[in-house]
């Protein structure tokens, strides 16, 4: 029996202490501290890694602090295009969806794919008829609005930038990014999930790297499951949830190496800011990111949950 653990991230960035108020930074932590106890809580019970990373990245969509399902960021037009993906780690079995407006969680709608389609990722309205008939009612886009979101989205616009949710210059009080979460169940298998509104101000149509299978997401119980954020097109080109795995298996590197070299290095070396929360089949934890801050937590079944979002800080 392994010891079961969870680990969740809600997006990284400049996100930096002066920007907080002890309010909201208790809001964040607050929200941290539940999901990552929900997931705990499901892992304890005998829940699988899989079960347990998308409840927790379905929390996560409905928490409207992060950019991911309500509260998720807008694309040029003023609409949203949702994108998620989960992996079992025990089968490499995997379902993403892209490009999703009517779908009120598309982590859920990626599971359902993973589940009853022979397909890996589908995008658009395929993905949505397929969702509804696998019970996911469709909602309105509207659902996912929020003011904060909209307003990233015009000072956006008056610079011309597409950015990433949390990056520069958009207003501080703004920096979110996507959101995942990383599993090991008591019986060994790992798990995986991904899901993101994407960058404010994205062209329409454009795919990130949280739906692309070893990109932004990878789970193999073998060696490691993976989820990532930051600068989607960095982390497509680099497969960088997949090079992890690829270190540790072909290279021997152990967990830490192999996040550090993909963090620290790897990234970097093409512009790439984020982080990557994983866990390895042996039940270590890594949370590296390049950025400020990451919004982040982690719990093994029994302990409290450790939570974080600047630099060395866990509580
Ligand atoms: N990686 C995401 C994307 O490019 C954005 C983020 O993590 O903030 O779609």
């Amino acid at each position: 029996m392994s010891k079961a653990v969870i680990a969740i991230h809600g997006g990284a960035g400049a996100i930096t202490r002066a920007q907080f108020s002890p309010e909201k930074e208790r809001l964040y932590i607050n929200a941290l501290s539940e999901i990552v106890a929900a997931g705990q809580a499901l892992l304890e019970a005998g829940g699988s890694a899989l079960e347990a990373v998308s409840e927790a990245v379905r929390l996560l969509e409905e928490c409207p602090l992060f950019n991911a399902g309500i509260g998720a960021v807008f694309t040029h037009d003023g609409t949203h295009e949702l994108d998620a993906c989960i992996m079992d780690g025990k089968t490499l079995e995997a379902g993403a969806v892209a490009g999703v407006s009517h779908i009120r969680n598309p982590i859920l709608a990626a599971r359902k794919v993973l589940e009853h389609s022979p397909h890996v990722l589908l995008i658009g309205r395929g993905a949505e008829i397929f969702a509804q008939q696998h019970g996911l009612e469709p909602v309105s886009p509207d659902i996912f609005f929020t003011q904060q979101r909209w307003d990233q989205l015009q000072i956006a616009r008056a610079q011309r930038q597409t950015v990433l949710d949390h990056d520069e210059p958009i207003h501080p009080d703004t920096k979110f990014g996507t959101v995942g979460a990383v599993a090991l169940d008591k019986h060994g298998n790992l798990a995986a999930a991904t899901s993101t509104g994407g960058m404010t101000n994205k062209m329409v149509g454009r795919v990130g790297d949280s739906p692309i299978i070893g990109a932004g997401c990878y789970a193999n119980n073998a060696n490691v499951a993976v989820s990532c954020t930051g600068t989607g097109e960095v982390f497509m080109k680099t497969l960088a949830a997949y090079d992890i795995a690829a270190l540790m298996e072909y290279g021997g590197l152990s967990l830490h190496q192999a996040t550090e070299r993909v963090v620290m290095e790897k990234l970097p070396a093409l512009n790439g800011s984020g982080g990557i929360i994983a866990i390895d089949c042996a039940g270590n934890v890594a949370l590296p990111f390049n950025s400020e801050g990451m919004y982040r937590g982690y719990g093994y079944v029994g302990d409290a949950p450790s939570v974080g979002i600047y630099q060395s800080q866990e509580r």
